[in-house]
């Protein structure tokens, strides 16, 4: 089998959302199997980056077996220069190839993913609500007080969600997001302002009222450094955190291991961590407690696997970091369904947005109980639909 041509995707093509525009391929091969995988940038400000790497690593593997992924990754890592220098956008593209890869090989066997991987070590896979400070619901909003926070939680709760993850940081008291303007009323940097310390306890104890059992997991997005982020996990610690995700810079394993040492919260991040080589400091130092490769900027199917398993020897547990389109949903799903490690998969408000959904054959969502289980279909078990295909493509590399 040979490949013998790569289609790029840009859904912002057809898509109108501020922040969620994922860049797919197709990988075609001469046998007619065909593969799909995604890079992962569908957000922040990458995004002609993400269709630009995906072009040029595409057009270095036409003519190769799509069944030997590894070789593949070994070209494009050491054969293109900037391949070993790594990074947010390499990386990406690397993940979307063999993603795309895998689901050929499943395909060429008849088997999902997940069974070439190692079979079913968890059956189900429990799922938390994603994000709620932008609501919870089919369009995004900008909660500011705490009586929202504990409405989103609750509309969660009644589809079966028995864990949230929130950024209560992220918005200031009047609703302006951190990363489009930074407010001095709303400082997120150095010790905190009282201000600062009550609102987001009070976004917490709100949505802490809502259930006494309910698992919460606090999102940070690096807004904070390394005091901020100590000062912060230790005021609200008493109210039961499942984790503490990005508390700092996601390159810094020694402000990472500083906080780790001097919280009761365990530390999550990853999202923004690259490979085998990216995670290592973070393994050795034993900064984290719990990591977040995603799937499609982590390097594939393939090093996120092997990354989920160097964190297994250092008991560190995954929860797969999932913030794209339906491709990169499938993709986690079965890389989680192996790994004795699995903690919690990722639902991301994204999920919930019809229009995405739309952009592919299959929706998977947990059921009543919050809980999700892996695609049985050959490969990874989805497809984009035709009808997108012909809306979005941007090129076809032979
Ligand atoms: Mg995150």
């Amino acid at each position: 089998m040979k490949i013998t041509s790569v289609d790029v995707f840009d859904f912002g093509k057809c898509l109108s959302y501020d922040d969620c525009s994922p860049i797919c391929i197709r990988i075609n091969t001469d046998e007619g199997i065909c593969g799909f995988g995604e890079v992962g940038l569908a957000y922040g400000n990458a995004h002609y980056a993400g269709i630009g790497m995906a072009r040029d690593f595409s057009q270095l593997i036409v003519g190769m077996d799509p069944l030997n992924s590894e070789a593949i990754r070994e070209k494009l890592f050491r054969q293109t220069f900037w391949g070993m220098g790594g990074g947010t956008v390499i990386s990406s593209g690397l993940s979307a190839i063999d993603i795309a890869l895998w689901d050929i090989k499943g395909k060429y066997y008849g088997v999902p993913v997940y069974q070439m991987l190692g079979g079913k070590t968890n059956q189900k896979l429990r799922a938390y609500a994603s994000q709620i400070q932008f609501d919870w619901d089919l369009e995004d909003a900008s909660l500011s007080q705490p009586e929202q926070y504990a409405e989103a939680a609750r509309k969660a709760v009644a589809q079966g969600y028995t864990a949230v993850k929130v950024d209560p940081i992220g918005f200031s008291a009047e609703g302006i997001w951190q990363r489009t303007v930074k407010s001095p009323e709303w400082r997120t940097m150095g010790q905190l302002p009282p201000n600062v310390l009550k609102m987001v306890r009070a976004r917490l104890q709100a949505i802490r009222d809502v259930s006494d059992t309910l698992d919460i997991i606090i999102e940070l997005h690096a807004f904070t450094d390394t005091s901020a982020a100590i000062q912060l996990a230790n005021y609200v610690d008493d109210l039961g955190i499942m984790y503490y995700e990005e508390p700092v810079h996601p390159l810094n394993p020694v402000s990472m291991r500083e906080i780790k040492s001097n919280i009761k919260i365990p530390v999550a991040s990853g999202e923004r961590i690259y490979g085998r080589l990216g995670f290592r400091p973070f393994f050795e130092s034993r900064a984290l407690d719990i990591i977040q490769p995603d799937v499609c900027n982590c390097g594939g199917i393939s090093e996120t696997k092997k990354v989920c398993d160097m964190a297994d020897t250092y008991d560190i547990k995954v929860q797969v970091h999932v913030c794209g389109g339906p491709i990169s949903q499938a993709a986690a799903l079965h890389v989680e369904t192996v790994i004795p490690n699995f903690l919690i998969h990722e639902q991301h408000s994204y999920g919930l947005k019809e229009g995405l959904i739309s952009t592919c054959k299959y929706d998977y969502r947990p059921d009543r109980e919050g809980n999700l289980v892996v695609p049985e279909l050959p490969g990874i078990g989805q497809e984009i639909t035709q009808e997108t295909m012909e809306k979005t493509l941007v090129c076809t590399v032979k």
